[in-house]
């Protein structure tokens, strides 16, 4: 492969501005509270239009995961309920950080559920502080609330 000096430079105008955005990824930084953490109304919008009913919920967690700039969350539908009997006995779903993965008993959950586990995600990867994990059970509803309403969904 040769390349002429036109086509180097746009690659490596191309690299560096892929060096940039790694930069800013692996940058520390600063815990958001609960209330800093719910994205302005417009990407609350973007973010609910990408929930295809109640059964893939694929491409909201991907946008979501690119708006917080975390590991994706994985949901998966524990049908040999094999992960959740570790979870509360009535709890629907539950989120495992060693995993990046929320597991449900349904195999349909509806959006609250989905976000509040979303909420137990960023606080794992310490996008989000808390208080303690009984503020963060409260806080899990909340986020979930508050993006819904946000986006114009309630
Ligand atoms: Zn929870």
């Amino acid at each position: 492969m040769s390349l002429n000096r036109s086509q180097l430079g746009k690659r490596l105008a191309h690299i560096e501005r892929e060096l940039a955005e790694i930069k800013q990824w692996l940058a520390p930084k600063r815990m958001l509270s609960l209330y800093e953490a719910i994205p302005p109304e417009s990407v609350c919008r973007d973010l609910l239009s990408k929930m295809r009913g109640i059964s893939s919920y694929d491409g909201f967690l991907a946008a979501l995961s690119d708006y917080y700039r975390v590991l994706p969350m994985k949901l998966i539908w524990d049908k040999h309920d094999t992960w959740m009997p570790q979870a509360k006995a009535k709890s629907v779903a539950a989120y495992f950080s060693e995993q990046n993965a929320a597991y449900t008993r349904k195999a349909t959950v509806d959006r609250e559920t989905v976000l509040h586990e979303y909420f137990h995600h960023l606080v794992a990867h310490n996008v989000v502080a808390v208080g303690g994990k009984k503020d963060e059970e409260k806080a899990a509803d909340k986020f979930a609330a508050l993006i819904l309403e946000r986006g114009g969904q309630r």
